[in-house]
């Protein structure tokens, strides 16, 4: 009997969205299935009385190579986040050339960066440095919406509850393919797939406060050397339509779990001001926010599983939209291949 799809992809995340996409564009048919009511897994956004608000903050960075071949920038416009010269400012104090890159770092990486393979450390901090990364109008959402875009069949609100011999079972229904790929967090493609290796992730919390009164050159992202707080700035400051007019929104974040009124009192020593009057916006605890990359892991786990079975994600590769986008291009091209010589070769036969 013949499947019902030649490929489905679970999760409509970055890696699940640039595989589908390459996938159909091969006329290849594909059926996505997400179990949440949106695209763009990680990357996602909030609009909540007029604040602009992401999942965490988290940045475009127009100098990935899957980035840029996506053609989507162009639908976008994106605010650098580096205002000048001297990327960001440091809270906490400088004494040695460690103190300037660590704090930031853990930022990106959301742990102690010497936790992290230096090869990953050196091309993130690189590309975050040479991309020009920024902040989309409308929030990360509008990236990942742009991405999804051109995707047909994609079922939202579906979660897939177990995987097996080309059989996809969800809460809604059962479907069969010819190749099936996993595409999402570490944690759920570990329950999904019981052969994998487990990959542990990492959480972390960002709150957004709005103050006020207006803080002069709160724009400038300070990355901060001690305390809870790893990093800070006046979203709003950079891109205005994050916030309603007249309004000053800040974006912070945390990784270890912290108490509200600790996070005011060390924006109060951040900004130098008293922000017991700050109103707490949202605030968002993102359990499984990145994958452990450590040393001797390699650039890209294997991923076909077993035959027709594979699993893609940043957990695959490493932990950024650029290895998240990049496992789900390199799947998509083995299954072309496979189903382009498999339709030559039945070509063959019938003759
Ligand atoms: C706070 C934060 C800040 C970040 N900042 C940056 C940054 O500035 N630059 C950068 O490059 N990277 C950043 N990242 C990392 C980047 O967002 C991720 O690496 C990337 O988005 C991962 O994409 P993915 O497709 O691998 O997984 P995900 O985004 O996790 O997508 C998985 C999808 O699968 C769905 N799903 C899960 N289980 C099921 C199921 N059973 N059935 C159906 N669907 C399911 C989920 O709902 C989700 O949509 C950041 C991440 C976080 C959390």
């Amino acid at each position: 009997m013949s499947a019902d799809f030649d490929c489905i992809v679970v999760g409509a995340g970055l890696s699940g969205l640039t595989a589908a996409r390459s996938l159909q564009s091969a006329g290849l048919s594909t059926l996505v299935i997400e179990s949440s009511d949106r695209p763009g897994g990680r990357v996602k956004s909030d609009i909540i009385d007029g604040y602009t608000l992401d999942h965490g903050f988290q940045v475009i960075n127009r100098g990935y190579p899957n980035i840029k071949r996506s053609g989507i920038l162009d639908e976008l416009r994106l605010t650098p986040m580096v205002d000048g010269a001297i990327p960001f400012r440091i809270s906490g104090g400088v004494h040695k050339l460690s103190d300037l890159s660590t704090p930031f770092l853990r930022g990106v990486f959301l742990t102690e960066p010497k936790k992290v393979s230096a090869r990953i450390r050196f091309e993130i901090y690189k590309s975050f440095l040479q991309g020009r990364p920024g902040f989309v109008d409308g929030g990360v959402s509008a990236f990942s919406d742009a991405l999804a875009r051109p995707v047909a069949d994609i079922h939202y609100g579906e979660t897939v509850h177990s995987i097996e011999s080309g059989v996809v079972q969800t809460d809604h229904a059962r479907y069969s393919a010819e190749h099936i790929v996993v595409a999402t967090d570490a944690v759920t493609a570990n329950q999904l797939v019981a052969s994998l290796e487990v990959t542990p992730m990492i959480s972390s919390t960002t709150w957004y406060h709005v103050s006020d009164s207006h803080i002069g050159g709160a724009g400038r992202f300070t990355v901060c050397s001690t305390g809870n707080v790893i990093n800070t700035f006046a979203i709003s400051d950079r891109v205005p339509s994050y916030a309603p007019h007249g309004k000053q929104l800040f974006s912070s974040s945390t990784l270890q779990v912290t108490s509200e009124s600790e996070v005011r009192r060390e924006l109060s020593k951040i900004w130098k001001t008293d922000t017991s009057r700050w109103e707490l916006i949202a605030r968002y605890e993102i359990k499984k926010s990145l994958p452990v990359h450590p040393s001797g892991k390699p650039l890209y786990s294997q991923f076909e599983i077993e035959p027709g079975l594979f699993v893609i994600g940043d957990h695959r590769a490493y932990p950024s939209q650029q290895g998240a986008m990049e496992s789900g291009r390199k799947v998509a091209r083995v299954i072309i291949e496979r189903a382009l010589r498999a339709r030559s070769q039945g070509a063959d036969n019938q003759r």
